[in-house]
């Protein structure tokens, strides 16, 4: 469902609660842990994730427009590369070659951070504080194996996501919109899926968590049409990340409440 309203309530959500629950063949959701994704979600770096890409496929002599790297978000680097690669020269790298390719556009991003820096998502922070201050655990769940931003969690979001708490593209052989990902963060917080909550803002890891069996919330962040993100399976579809800051209180309320 869809939700563009700013103020919401309880009884807005009690809806797409139950039919989470109908769909999945759950009696109650007792919500532990938040399964979250990093870019375009806790920050706002999708717009430079996307130029370092297109830089670095430019040195490959492919020139791929730069939406294509937001319809892509999620995925791992390999299976990035080797989409553009198979359509462009009909070919599939290594994992040795595709490693080397990602080296490149990763000093691309880590130009772009040192230069133009990476903001925070707005309204992430305060979302991850009031989870953590109702017994809610964080996990990080991200495709991405950018070394300089996970480096910066801690300091953004301190004692949100430790080391021990995070699934990263080194930890998964099959990444968004697999559901192993979001699965594997199941496993490592030790609850069940009617436990649990997954944060987006992409559809391939909508689809990731929605396949997982996993409550998950859809935060437009970026050019994604909202219709997208619903289709992808969403069961709670927000059109900014202050929104679903604002509408958290009332979201855990008719999880608490609602039964079937
Ligand atoms: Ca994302």
């Amino acid at each position: 469902m869809i939700f563009t309203n700013k103020h919401l309530t309880a009884a807005d959500f009690e809806p797409a609660v139950r039919r989470y629950l109908l769909d999945n063949g759950l009696h109650a959701m007792d919500v532990r842990a938040a399964l979250c994704d990093m870019d375009g979600t806790l920050y706002n770096s999708m717009p430079r994730h996307a130029r370092a890409w297109h830089e670095m496929m430019l040195t490959q002599g492919i020139d791929a427009p730069i939406e294509r790297f937001f319809a892509y978000e999620g995925r791992t680097g390999a299976d990035t590369i080797n989409i553009l690669m198979k359509e462009h020269k009909g070919i599939t790298l290594s994992p040795e070659q595709c490693a080397e390719l990602y080296k490149i556009k990763s000093a691309n991003f880590r130009h772009f951070q040192e230069t133009e820096g990476i903001d925070v998502m707005d309204g992430a922070p305060q979302l991850i504080a009031w989870l953590m201050k109702h017994g809610v655990v964080p996990v990080l769940v991200t495709g991405s194996g950018q070394g300089s931003l996970l480096d910066r969690l801690e300091h953004d979001y301190p004692g949100a996501f430790p080391a021990d708490r995070r699934i990263t593209a080194r930890d998964v052989t099959r990444g968004k919109p697999d559901p192993q990902p979001y699965l594997k963060a199941l496993g490592l917080a030790g609850v069940s899926r009617s436990q649990a909550l997954v944060l987006e803002n992409a559809p391939l890891g909508v689809r990731s968590g929605h396949a997982a069996g996993i409550f998950t919330i859809a935060v437009n962040t970026g050019p994604i049409p909202l219709d997208e993100l619903d289709g992808a399976g969403a069961d709670v579809t927000f059109t900014s990340m202050p929104q679903c800051r604002d509408a958290i209180a009332a979201l855990f309320e008719a999880m608490h409440s609602t039964t079937v």
